[in-house]
């Protein structure tokens, strides 16, 4: 108990700090989130975009192919094959293919070699083209080794994997970009087969996509920003939303924590001129100050009743401060069980009677003496005897299972009442809680099992039901003790 108090007391005194923390350290993270799923998003629409666009390129290359007669290829085998009539053609092929797309740098053809690792050129789109309009296309000044390459002339086809492996194939593209001095390139290739559908060569296309990607980074990162902006918004507004209800519920722990303590100076105060009157009515009704007649004794008897009512609820009202605040204090001391539970039978006979409730009491005939706080659990199973007794309707049966065994204290109050609704159980044991199906038809306050299970669970025991509307219900206390020999 002392730690709770101690809890409340660190809890009040730091929070702020660690909540303002927390929120930090979630908006770092929500920051971090937040740029991740954003990146990871531009990265997969990129990949996505540059997908469809292979596909075109890809589509485009497979039509040239189909275009090319492979006789035509077969033709040209060197530099002196120029001059015929199929170099011309496929040249002009080649540049139809080029010049139908802006964006074609260079249309070409390709056959195998003997060397696995390279291949070699049939013709160029501008293999025909003297030096002078190659540098004319170009816009720059070429060396010889630059200018387009012709019938034979090798290429090393290491760095182009789809052109080694799938080319010949099928249609396919590189997976990753080519760079040069001028521009950013893809690609593609489409086997050309021979009449006995046997692949003669491949045609290759290589396209600029510096204006694609420029473009897909131009519409997506105002949207992804944008995306990322909505993203930080909301996790600032959320943490707003959370230390502002951390406040709000800083502020009402700490109105409760003041309440209890009024109430417990209330109580205190009250209890003592409580305890006179009810001293006083007793040597009243005793006759310390003269004989009563009749009629008097009666009012004096609804008086003491009434005191006694009284002080039980202030006391009841001390101990949930106690509760509240971490001070309660227990008193383990050697108790009779057979005249603790004598009395508390002798307290609750006269409402069992006048409810001609059946009170079954299954428990050992005689019972130990044995270690415990005797008003904590004295008041704990009398609360939940008067409960069930006060919840059952007349006619109805109570029974008390009693059971000590290895240490432990084992206890239940089963009766036939009304029952607690589903939606009320999981608040019962909360402070002024009572449930919706009594509160406006049996009197209560809603004290006694908030008590109880301060009672219990301050000895290290455990109290808990199970109950069903209409049926009935059953409370059980588990409770550590030592036997007094
Ligand atoms: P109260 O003074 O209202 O009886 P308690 O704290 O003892 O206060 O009980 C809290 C609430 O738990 C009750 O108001 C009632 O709704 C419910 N309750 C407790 N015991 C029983 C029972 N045996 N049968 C049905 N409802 C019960």
């Amino acid at each position: 108990m002392e730690k709770t108090k101690k809890d409340s007391i660190d809890i009040q005194s730091s929070t702020p700090k660690k909540t303002r923390n927390r929120a930090v350290v979630t908006l770092v993270i929500c920051a971090l989130l937040a740029g991740s799923i954003t990146y990871v998003l531009y990265i997969y629409t990129q990949n996505l975009l540059e997908e469809r666009l292979k596909e075109r390129i890809v589509a485009i290359v497979s039509t040239a192919a189909t275009q090319i007669n492979a006789n035509d290829i077969e033709a040209i085998q060197t530099y002196d094959d120029l001059d015929k009539s199929e170099a011309k053609k496929i040249a002009k092929q080649l540049q139809d293919i080029r010049d139908a797309n802006e964006n074609i740098r260079y249309a070409y053809i390709l056959r195998k070699t003997e060397d696995p690792n390279a291949l070699a050129f049939v013709m160029d789109a501008e293999t025909l083209d003297t030096h002078e309009e190659q540098e004319e296309r170009a816009g720059i000044a070429l060396e010889e080794d630059e200018l387009a390459p012709g019938p034979g002339d090798p290429l090393e086809i290491d760095e182009y994997p789809a052109l080694r492996d799938e080319a010949f194939f099928h249609p396919s593209s590189e997976d990753k970009l080519q760079k040069d001095q001028w521009s950013v390139q893809l690609s593609a290739y489409a086997p050309i087969y021979g009449y006995n559908q046997d692949v003669v060569a491949v045609i290759g296309i290589d396209v600029i996509v510096d204006d694609y990607l420029a473009r897909i980074r131009s519409t997506l990162l105002p949207f992804l920003l944008f995306i990322l902006f909505l993203i930080l918004l909301l996790s600032f507004l959320s943490l707003l939303l959370i230390r502002y209800s951390g406040e709000r519920v800083i502020f009402l722990e700490d109105l409760d924590r003041q309440k209890d303590e009024l109430l417990g100076i209330v109580a205190h105060q009250l209890a003592k001129p409580i305890t006179a009157i009810r001293w006083d009515l007793e040597s009243l009704l005793d006759g310390d100050l003269g004989k009563l007649n009749a009629e008097q004794a009666e009012e004096a008897k609804t008086m003491k009743a009434q005191a006694v009512n009284l002080a039980d609820l202030v006391s009841m009202i001390l101990d949930v401060s106690r509760i509240q605040l971490g001070k309660m204090n227990f008193d383990p001391q050697p108790l009779d069980l057979n005249s603790f539970f004598k009395e508390i039978f002798e307290v609750i006979a006269p409402t069992v009677a006048q409810k001609n409730i059946h009170l079954v009491k299954n428990m050992p005939k005689t019972l130990p003496t044995v270690l415990l706080d005797k008003r904590y659990t004295r008041m704990t199973i009398e609360n939940l005897l008067t409960n069930a007794v006060k919840y059952t309707p007349d006619g109805g049966t109570v029974t008390l299972d009693l059971s000590l065994q290895n240490g432990v204290m084992r206890c239940s109050v089963k009766d036939t009442g009304c029952g607690i609704p589903e939606g009320d159980k999981d608040k019962i044991f909360g402070k002024m809680y009572r449930a919706t199906n009594v509160r406006n038809t049996v009197e209560g306050n809603g004290f006694g099992l908030f008590v109880a299970k301060g009672a219990i669970e301050g000895q290290r025991g455990k109290i808990w039901f199970t109950s069903e509307v209409g049926k009935g219900t059953t409370f059980f206390i588990e409770l550590p003790m030592k036997e007094v020999i």
